[in-house]
């Protein structure tokens, strides 16, 4: 069985000042210890890059995980803004959320660098949390498999095996607007992954693979949608900012387990 993770991307949210208070009222509003809940639920923070060090200094003594949002393929040079993955390791740091759609929206992330980027990051024992997913238009057009698969064969091309990658399924058009996508629908988008990653890379690394779900998911619709086959947590955006929010979703998680 595929153990859950619930990771929260909380964008270009947080501060170093509140970071210490957040983890304890997390851990209050959990009201169980946090190293039980962790042998059943993964539990994993993407925070700004100006939080990653703070973040693996409160969350020290826990296996809850710190990643970045964002690296970059190259290891350095005239690459003005960007973090390299030798930059993430020197911090502790090993995942990143790689093409979340608001990059591949506001900053032009492609397949192609997405695909280099999560090949750098298995190369460097990194885990790539690949974030894909369709927008309103595509899937009122019915193209939300062509889109997957479009998405996901630019990065299968680039790797030999699936080993330490996650994918989310963020649909785009569920992404800070309060409409997520029925748990019927998501499960279905995660099918459709998990057999297209069949196809290339077998029926033991499919079955192996995360698939979480994203998109307006909160403590109403936790359940709901990890109750389904093919959801095995979830990318959380504006609900992980709210530790009590966050924490009712994994205890969720925690008792599906
Ligand atoms: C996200 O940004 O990955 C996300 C899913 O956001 P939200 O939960 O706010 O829709």
């Amino acid at each position: 069985m595929r153990k859950q993770l619930l990771a929260g991307n909380w964008k270009m949210n947080g501060s170093v000042s509140t970071i210490e208070a957040y983890f304890s009222d997390f851990r209050e509003c959990l009201g169980l210890p946090i190293s039980d809940v962790l042998k059943k639920v993964d539990i994993c923070f993407a925070v700004p890059f100006t939080l990653l060090a703070k973040a693996k200094e409160v969350f020290k003594g826990t296996d809850v995980q710190v990643a970045a949002q964002n690296c970059h393929f190259e290891e350095k040079g005239a690459y003005t803004g960007e973090v390299s993955l030798g930059m993430l390791a020197e911090l502790g740091i090993n995942s990143s959320l790689v093409a979340h759609s608001e990059r591949r929206q506001y900053y032009n992330e492609t397949d192609q660098s997405t695909s280099h980027k999560v090949k750098c990051m298995l190369d460097k024992g990194f885990i790539p949390i690949l974030c894909v997913g369709e927008t309103q238009a595509e899937r009122e057009q019915g193209l939300t498999n062509k889109v997957l698969e479009s998405q996901l064969s630019a990065v299968f091309a680039c790797i030999d095996k699936l080993d330490s990658v996650v994918i989310a399924y963020e649909p785009v058009w569920a992404i800070g607007t309060g409409l997520a996508a029925t748990p019927e629908l998501a499960d279905e988008a995660h099918r459709f992954i998990r057999e297209f990653a069949k196809k290339r890379f077998g029926g033991e690394a499919a079955a192996k693979l995360k698939i979480l779900y994203g998109g307006s998911m909160k403590p109403e619709n936790t359940d709901s949608l990890l109750a389904k086959e093919h959801i095995d947590g979830g990318l959380v955006g504006g609900a992980s900012l709210k530790p009590s929010d966050f924490a009712s979703m994994v205890k969720s998680a925690y008792q599906r387990a």
